[in-house]
């Protein structure tokens, strides 16, 4: 990684090198990453094996008996989207009963979405899969920059990922797909467990991807990068040349989620397999919650009609409130 590079991911520990020197735990090649949570230093080939391997597994334990239908992919531009379209694209190849469509949201965001959006287009073209952008802008009257200036005190990531998830969602059953692949890593999934952990909120802990089941309105999301974590999924991009944009969105910097990145850094550098424990936590409560019957059916947003835990969608809930301000008020 050059320098230049490092400068673009501040935060993230892409950039921890193993010692000069050191091989390979399995063959006498030198090693170009080490993987603490097993004890092991790999190699170029071993590395791309074994994430190939634990992607395939993932297909397999995630998606059981599937049969074939449209595969909708999430793709961001970035690198773990990157990784997950590929992935989806190799292990579908030779099921002539899938049909693959990429799906990229445009939220309106300047200065970053254009670079991510362009390295999405390469990648669909570079694999021949089809591909669809579908834009916040005239689906919902509304972007992630002019909600961002119309909410100051609202962190951006509430609502983009809300309506994104939306966008995804409604692309996704409009196409009629089966299932809909996100490129969540191991990072991504452990936060979002220890936020909701540390928030006590159980039910989102048993709404996030991967699913198990299929819940009307919404299409079943599948994670099968889920054991990767976040530096190996770069690795691995950057390993086998796949296009992908490093460009960090301007609203990130405001991520509650930043705080649960470092936390989690730094449990993994003292505990190493703390973010697979904490995947494995979820399983079990998820067990646990199915055998008391308690896991609650979604009801229908009195506005849009789509999934909602409440009366009233978040996606609806954040639009009532950027659109609030544009209502004029009557006069005394
Ligand atoms: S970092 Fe936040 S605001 Fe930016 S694209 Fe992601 S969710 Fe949206
Ligand atoms: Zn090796
Ligand atoms: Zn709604």
């Amino acid at each position: 990684m050059d320098a230049q590079e490092r400068a673009r991911f501040p935060r993230a520990k892409y950039q921890r090198e193993v010692p000069a020197l050191v091989n390979c735990s399995t063959c006498d090649e030198p090693a170009v990453v080490d993987q603490p949570y097993r004890g092991q230093h790999v190699c170029r080939s071993h590395f791309l094996s074994s994430v190939d391997d634990r992607i395939r597994s993932e297909f397999h334990r995630q998606l059981p008996r599937f049969s074939g239908g449209t595969v909708a992919v999430a793709l961001s531009g970035g690198k773990d989207s990157a990784v997950a379209l590929a992935a989806a694209h190799r292990y579908f190849a030779r099921r002539s009963t899938v049909r693959l469509v990429a799906v990229t949201v445009d939220e309106g965001i300047d200065g970053y979405r254009s670079g991510t959006l362009e390295a999405a287009e390469r990648l669909t073209a570079r694999l021949g899969v089809e591909h669809r952008v579908v834009r916040a802008e005239s689906e919902l009257g509304m972007t992630t920059d002019r909600a961002a200036a119309e909410l100051p005190d609202t962190v951006p990531c509430s609502f983009c990922g809300v309506w994104r998830r939306r966008l995804l969602n409604r692309a996704a059953r409009d196409m009629e797909a089966e299932v809909l692949v996100l490129g969540f890593n191991l990072d991504d999934l452990a936060q979002t467990v220890l936020m909701n952990l540390v928030r006590g909120d159980l039910d989102r802990i048993g709404r996030m991807a991967p699913h198990r089941t299929r819940q009307p309105g919404l299409v079943p999301r599948i994670a099968p990068l889920a054991q990767i974590p976040e530096r190996e999924v770069f690795l691995y991009a950057r390993l086998t040349g796949l296009p992908f944009d490093h460009g960090e969105c301007p609203h990130a910097g405001r991520a509650a989620r930043n705080v649960f990145r470092d936390v989690l850094w730094q449990l993994e550098e003292a505990l190493p397999g703390s973010r697979q424990a904490l995947l494995r936590t979820r399983e079990e409560l998820l067990e646990r919650v199915a055998s008391t019957g308690r896991a609650g059916a979604p009801r229908s947003c009195r506005e849009c009609g789509e999934a909602s835990s409440g009366e009233l969608c978040r996606s609806c809930t954040y639009l009532e409130r950027v659109r609030l301000p544009m209502i004029p008020t009557a006069a005394p």
